[in-house]
C-alpha cells in the first residue's frame, strides 16, 4: 500500500513538472511573439522619428539625407531582424530570449541617439526592462542591464551628446544610470522568482488533481468491470442450477418429494438472481448506464401478468387481491415494457410482503393524455402495516430499511423502491406515498407513455360486445372494491349491472327482477362470503324455478380450487380464479351467454396456464417441426448440457464447441440453421467468432440474406453488452440464466426472419437447400416465388421434368422481358398483350403465381391500353420474374431431394 502510495505520489510530482515546463514554454512562446511584434513596431517608430527629427542635412550648399535616418533605418534594422527571425522560427528557445532582451536594449539606445541624447528617451530602458521580464525568467535581465551599462559607458565616453544630450558629461554619469536600472532589476527579478514559484505550485496543484481524478475513473472503471465479472460468475453456476431444476420439472417422472425439493431450488436460485439483478440493475442506474427501451405493448396484459405472476404469492397469504383496470386505460402505448413491469412487480410485491390481513388492490387509470403522450396513473393499495409520517421520506432512498425486524422477516435489501424511484424518474414520471400506520399505504407512479406507433386488433374487442347492450347482470361480492371493480367492468360492457354484497341481498334481487319481467341475463358469483357462499346461494338460485334459467359465473381464490365436478354439479356456466384478466372474464361472459346459460360447463381449466400453454406449444411446435441444426458454442459443461437438453427437447440437432475458434471452424464446414454464442470464451470470444464468421460470409450486416443467424448467450448484464454483440454482426442476444421460452422464442422469430429473406433473394441461393424450402413453408405470411407443392404435383414428382421446365422458363423469359419493353416504347398495346399472354401462360405452369398474376394483369391493360397503370404492372412483374429467378436454384434442388426421399 505505502509503496503503492509513493508511486502515485511520484507520479504526481513528475507530472506536475511536466505540467509546469509546459507552462513555462508557453510563456516564452507568447512573449517572444508579443517581442516580434513590438520590434517591427519600434523599427519603424524610430524611422519616423529620424525622419520628423532631423529629415535632411546641410553640407555646403548641397542638401543630404540626415545620417540620423540612415541609422534609423540601417541599425534599426540590424538590430531589429535577427530577434524577429528567431522568435518566428525559434519561438520558446533560451536564445530567443536573450537575443530579444540584447536587442530590445540596443532599441533604446538607439531611440536616445535618434532624439538627440532626450532624457526621457531613457524610460524606454525602464519600460523595456518591465516588459522582459514578462518572460518571469529572471536571467534575461542580466544581458539587458550588461547592455546598457556598456552602451551608457561606452557613449559617455565618446559620444556623450548621443546619450546624454549634452557635448560633455561627467565620466562617471554611465554609472549613475546603470544604478537605476540595477534597483529596477531587483524588483522585477524578485517578481520573476515569485510567480515562478507560484506557476510551480499551481501545476503540481493541477498535477494532483489529475493523478486523484485517474484514480477514481479506474477505481470506477475497476468497479464496473468487476460487477460485470460478478455478475458473469454468479450466473453462470446459478445458470446450472436454474437450468437443471427446469429440467427435472420439464421432464416429469419425479416423486411428488422430489418435485417439491427440485421447485425450493428453482425459486431459491431465482430469488438469488433477482438479487443480482437488483444490485446490478442499481449499480448501472447509479452510474448512469442504464437505457431504456421502447416498443409498444399491451399494457393492460403487462398489469394483469404482473398481478396474475403475484397472485399465487398473495394466495398463501388469503390475501383478497384484485386489479382494477379501469377503462380508459389505452390497451396500446409505447415504452420500456421491462422496467414498468420491474417496478409494478417490486410495488406489489412489498405490499403482498406487508399486508397480513386484507386485501391488495393493483389499479391504473389513464390521468391525462396529449397529442403525442398518454399519462397513466398506476396505484398499489394494501391494507398493510402501513409507513409513518416521519419514516415515509427516506423510503426511497437506497439500502433504506424502516425497520431492521422485518428484513429478518420478511427478507429485501432495501433496494426495490429506490430502484422504483430512479425508474420512473427515468421514464420522466413521479413516484409517491400515502400511507397511515395500521391502515395501509398505497404506493402510487404515473409514468408518460408515447402513444403507440401502431394500432392494436385488441383495441375494439374488449370495449364492446355488441348484443350485450341492454343485458342484464347482478355481480355478487362481500368486498366493495371488488364489487366496484365489476360493475365498472360490466356498464363498460354495455350491461345495466347491478351489485349485491351478500346472498340474500342477491336473491332479493334476482327474485324482485324476475317477478317485474325483467330477470338478469347473468350472476357473477364470488365463491368466498360469509354467511352464504357461492354455491349455497347459486344451489338456492338453481332450486328456484323462476331463477333456475340464469347463467351463473362463479369467481374463486387461488387458494381454494373447486372440483370441476362439483361445479358441473351445481350448474355454473364457468369458474374463474381471482384476479380474474379482463379479456377471461370477457370471454367467459361471452362463452355463458351464447349457451343461453342452458348447458352448464365443466369449470375451466385456469386460464393463464392454459393460454401460457397455448403460446408454448406454438412455438414449439413450430420449433419442432423445423428440426433445426444448431451450433451451440459455450465452453462452460453444465451450460453446454442445459442448452443442449432445452434444444433438443425442441426437436433441434445440437452439435456443442467449447472455443469461439471451433465455432468459426464448424460454421466453414457444416451448415448450421442457427448458432448459439456465448460471449466470453477462452482463447477467442463470441464477438471475434462471430466477426470472423461474418467477414467469412462476406456479410457486414447480421441477418442479411443468406446469413447464419447468430444469437449471443450472455450473462453480462453491463449495458453496452447488446451494442457489442450487434456490431460484431449477431442478430439477437438471449441473457443467461437462458428462459428456454425466450431462446425458442428468439430462434423461431430469427430462422423465419432469415428465411423470408433468403427466400427472396440471390445470395441465398447458396444456402438454399431442401431444408430451406420446407422452412420457409412455416412462415406465416410467406408465400414463396415458386409453389413447389403444386409444381411437383403438375409434373406427378419428377424432378426432371421440374427441372426443364424451370430451364425452359429460366431461357425463355430475358427475350420476352425485352420484347415487353419494346412493345412500351413503341407504345404498341396488342404486342404489350400478347407477350403478356405468353408470360402468365408459361408461369402459371411453373407456378409461379406472383408472375403469372402480374403478367395477366398487364395482358389486360395492354389491351386497353391503359399506359399507366400497365408501366406499374410491368415493374411488378419484372420484381416478381427477378425473385422467381433466383429462387430456381432452390426449387431445382429441392426437387431433386424430394425424388431421392421418394424412391427410398
Ligand atoms: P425491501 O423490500 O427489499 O426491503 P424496499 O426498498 O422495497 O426494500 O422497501 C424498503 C422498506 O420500505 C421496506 O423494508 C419496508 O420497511 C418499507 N415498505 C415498503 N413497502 C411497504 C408497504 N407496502 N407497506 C409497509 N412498508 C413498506
Amino acid at each position: 500500500m505505502s509503496q503503492m502510495m509513493s508511486t502515485c505520489a511520484g507520479d504526481a510530482s513528475s507530472l506536475g513538472a511536466e505540467f509546469y515546463r509546459t507552462h513555462r514554454e508557453t510563456i516564452y512562446r507568447r512573449t517572444d511573439r508579443m517581442f516580434a511584434a513590438l520590434m517591427a513596431v519600434q523599427w519603424v517608430f524610430g524611422i519616423v522619428a529620424a525622419m520628423v527629427i532631423s529629415p535632411r542635412t546641410w553640407a555646403g550648399v548641397e542638401s543630404q539625407m540626415h545620417p540620423h535616418v540612415w541609422a534609423a533605418v540601417v541599425l534599426g534594422g540590424v538590430i531589429s531582424l535577427p530577434p524577429i527571425l528567431l522568435a518566428v522560427f525559434k519561438p520558446g528557445h533560451a536564445v530567443t530570449r536573450y537575443v530579444i532582451s540584447v536587442a530590445q536594449m540596443l532599441t533604446s539606445a538607439l531611440l536616445i541617439h535618434l532624439t538627440g541624447g532626450r532624457i526621457e528617451t531613457h524610460f524606454h530602458v525602464f519600460g523595456s526592462l518591465a516588459f522582459l521580464a514578462f518572460y518571469r525568467d529572471w536571467r534575461v535581465l542580466i544581458p539587458a542591464t550588461v547592455v546598457v551599462a556598456l552602451d551608457h559607458f561606452l557613449r559617455g565616453l565618446y559620444f556623450p551628446q548621443s546619450v546624454y544630450g549634452v557635448l560633455t558629461a561627467s565620466s562617471w554619469r554611465w554609472l549613475e544610470h546603470a544604478g537605476w536600472v540595477i534597483f529596477e532589476d531587483l524588483f522585477l527579478i524578485a517578481s520573476c522568482l515569485r510567480s515562478d514559484k507560484e506557476m510551480r505550485e499551481i501545476a503540481q496543484r493541477a498535477a494532483d488533481l489529475h493523478v486523484a481524478k485517474e484514480a477514481a475513473e479506474g477505481a470506477n472503471r475497476a468497479k464496473s468491470q468487476f460487477l460485470a465479472n460478478m455478475s458473469h460468475e454468479i450466473r453462470t453456476p446459478l445458470n446450472g442450477v436454474i437450468g437443471m431444476a427446469e429440467l427435472l420439472i420439464r421432464k416429469g417422472g419425479l416423486a411428488e418429494r422430489q418435485l417439491r425439493y427440485v421447485h425450493v431450488i428453482k425459486s431459491s436460485g431465482d430469488t438469488l438472481l433477482t438479487l443480482i439483478n437488483g444490485v446490478l440493475d442499481f449499480s448501472k442506474i447509479e452510474a448512469g448506464k442504464l437505457e431504456l427501451s421502447r416498443s409498444d405493448f399491451d399494457l393492460r396484459g403487462v398489469v394483469e401478468d404482473v398481478v396474475e405472476m403475484l397472485a399465487p404469492k398473495a394466495a398463501v397469504k388469503k390475501l383478497e387481491f384484485l386489479c382494477h383496470m379501469h377503462l380508459d386505460v389505452p390497451a396500446r402505448v409505447c415504452g420500456d415494457v421491462d422496467r414498468l413491469r420491474q417496478i409494478l412487480i417490486n410495488l406489489t410485491n412489498n405490499a403482498i410482503k406487508f399486508t397480513e390481513e386484507g386485501e391488495v388492490v393493483v389499479a391504473a387509470r389513464l390521468e391525462q393524455s396529449s397529442d403525442d403522450r398518454l399519462f397513466v396513473r398506476f396505484d398499489v393499495r394494501d391494507s398493510g402495516l402501513g409507513i409513518a409520517r416521519e419514516q415515509q421520506d427516506r423510503l426511497f432512498k437506497s439500502f433504506s430499511q424502516l425497520d431492521a425486524s422485518n428484513t429478518r422477516k420478511y427478507g429485501g435489501t432495501g433496494l426495490g423502491l429506490a430502484i422504483s424511484k430512479q425508474l420512473v424518474e427515468l421514464m420522466g414520471g413521479t413516484i409517491g406515498l400515502q400511507s397511515e400506520v395500521g391502515k395501509g399505504s398505497t404506493f402510487w407512479f404515473t409514468i408518460p407513455f408515447l402513444r403507440p406507433t401502431s394500432r392494436s386488433p385488441e383495441t375494439t374487442r374488449l370495449t364492446s360486445i355488441p348484443p350485450t347492450r341492454g343485458l342484464r347482470v347482478l355481480a355478487v361480492d362481500d368486498l366493495p372494491a371488488q364489487r366496484e371493480i365489476m360493475r365498472e367492468q360490466f356498464q363498460a360492457w354495455g350491461f345495466v349491472a347491478d351489485i349485491a354484497s351478500d346472498g340474500t341481498e342477491a336473491l332479493t334481487l334476482l327474485r324482485s327482477a324476475a317477478t317485474a319481467a325483467a330477470p338478469y341475463h347473468l350472476a357473477v358469483i364470488d365463491m368466498h362470503m360469509p354467511l352464504m357462499n357461492g354455491i349455497a346461494l347459486a344451489r338456492a338460485i338453481k332450486g328456484e324455478p323462476s331463477l333456475q334459467q340464469t347463467p351463473i359465473l362463479m369467481l374463486t381464490s387461488m387458494d381454494q380450487p373447486l372440483d370441476p365436478n362439483e361445479m358441473s354439479a351445481a350448474g355454473f356456466a364457468a369458474c374463474l380464479t381471482k384476479p380474474v384478466r379482463q379479456s377471461e372474464l370477457f370471454d367467459a361472459v361471452a362463452t355463458a351467454l351464447a349457451r343461453g346459460g342452458l348447458t352448464p360447463s365443466v369449470a375451466q381449466p385456469e386460464p393463464a396456464a392454459s393460454a401460457n400453454a397455448v403460446a408454448e406449444t406454438s412455438v414449439l411446435t413450430d420449433l419442432r417441426r423445423l428440426r433445426l441444426r444448431v451450433l451451440v458454442a459455450e465452453d462452460n459443461e453444465v451450460n453446454q448440457e442445459v442448452v443442449k437438453e432445452i434444444l433438443t427437447d425442441a426437436g433441434c440437432t445440437v452439435t456443442l464447441v467449447s472455443t469461439g475458434a471451433a465455432a468459426v471452424q464448424a460454421v466453414a464446414s457444416h451448415e448450421y440453421d442457427v448458432a448459439l454464442m456465448d460471449c466470453q470464451m477462452p482463447e477467442m470470444d463470441g464477438f471475434e467468432a462471430a466477426r470472423r464468421i461474418r467477414n467469412a460470409e462476406g456479410h457486414a450486416q447480421p441477418v442479411e440474406c443468406g446469413a447464419l443467424p447468430i444469437i449471443a448467450l450472455t450473462a453480462n448484464a453491463i449495458q453496452g453488452d447488446r451494442e457489442r454483440c450487434l456490431s460484431a454482426g449477431m442478430d439477437g442476444y438471449v441473457a443467461k440464466p437462458i428462459d428456454p421460452d425466450l431462446l425458442f422464442q428468439a430462434i423461431l422469430t430469427l430462422v423465419q426472419r432469415s428465411l423470408r429473406q433468403a427466400a427472396v433473394s440471390a445470395p441465398a441461393v447458396a444456402r438454399a437447400t431442401e431444408h430451406t424450402v420446407k422452412l420457409a413453408a412455416t412462415v406465416p405470411g410467406y408465400e414463396a416465388p415458386i409453389n413447389l407443392e403444386t409444381l411437383l404435383r403438375r409434373c406427378r414428382g419428377k424432378a426432371t421434368l421440374v427441372e426443364s421446365l424451370l430451364g425452359k422458363f429460366d431461357a425463355a423469359i430475358g427475350a420476352q422481358l425485352d420484347e415487353l419493353r419494346g412493345a412500351f416504347t413503341r407504345i404498341d398495346g396488342a404486342a404489350v398483350s400478347r407477350v403478356a399472354h405468353a408470360i402468365k401462360g408459361a408461369s402459371a405452369n411453373l407456378s409461379a403465381n406472383a408472375v403469372s398474376s402480374a403478367a395477366a394483369e398487364l395482358e389486360r391493360l395492354g389491351a386497353k391500353g391503359e399506359w399507366e397503370s400497365a408501366n406499374e404492372s410491368l415493374q411488378r412483374l419484372e420484381t416478381s420474374v427477378r425473385e422467381c429467378l433466383e429462387y430456381i436454384p432452390t426449387v431445382a434442388s429441392s426437387a431433386k431431394q424430394r425424388a431421392v426421399e421418394v424412391k427410398a
